[in-house]
């Protein structure tokens, strides 16, 4: 994280708060050339929209066994890039 400069960070925020209507399809085209350019640059966006099929494909199926660590890694993964984006590090 710590290597992460602010552009990269608010690409990451701006992707991680598109990413759930882009999974669903209901981006735009550039918005989800956007996302899908920075999901292949980018681990962590990548393992979280990851997740977020997971969660889909487990709702799709009519189950209710979500996996509640994930659910919980990807809600403090939003909520660090938020506190990031409102609060960045003096550089
Ligand atoms: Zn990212």
């Amino acid at each position: 994280m710590s290597l992460m400069t602010l552009p990269d960070v608010v690409r990451c925020y701006r992707t991680s708060r598109a990413l759930q209507r882009y999974l669903d399809g209901e981006a735009d085209e550039r918005t989800a050339g956007r996302i899908d350019e920075h999901l292949e640059a980018c681990r962590r966006c990548g393992l979280n929209a990851a997740t977020y099929r997971a969660i889909k494909q487990v709702l799709h199926a009519g189950g209710s066994d979500v996996d509640e660590l994930a659910l919980r890694r990807l809600r403090s993964f939003n909520r660090s890039l938020a506190e990031i984006v409102v609060r960045p590090d003096p550089a």
